[in-house]
């Protein structure tokens, strides 16, 4: 068997693959949020309402902490899985000297004052 030079070897095929997978990958995405997308606008403070059904399917609830990050032109929200300091909870946490505190513990650390 003999090799010929003007083949590309497997490491120049494999990259180009993989870029390709990503154009696809990005255009898929893109297409995909089109058809989802929803138009609110941004208030004076710079606050957007996050739609109830966005909200529900992806279990996002009230002083849940998002992580606000950009790729591109975009902005990205996405929900941070925090823990109690205290049980390792996520139930209704609150954030208290750089530690998150769960409702039941909150009602704890107050009833040790009685
Ligand atoms: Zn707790």
């Amino acid at each position: 068997m003999c090799y010929n030079s003007t083949y590309p070897n497997i490491a120049t095929v494999m990259n180009s693959y993989f870029q390709l997978k990503s154009i696809l990958l990005r255009e898929e995405r893109k297409k995909t949020m089109k058809t989802v997308g929803i138009i609110r606008k941004v208030d004076e403070l710079g606050r957007v309402v996050l739609p109830v059904e966005m909200r529900r399917t992806l279990g996002i609830e009230e002083r849940d902490p998002l992580e606000i990050s950009m790729e591109g032109e975009m902005v990205i929200l996405r929900k941070v899985q925090s823990n109690c300091a205290f049980c390792g909870g996520h139930k209704d946490l609150l954030e208290f000297n750089n530690k998150w505190v769960c409702c039941e513990c909150r009602k704890e650390i107050m009833a040790l004052d009685d």
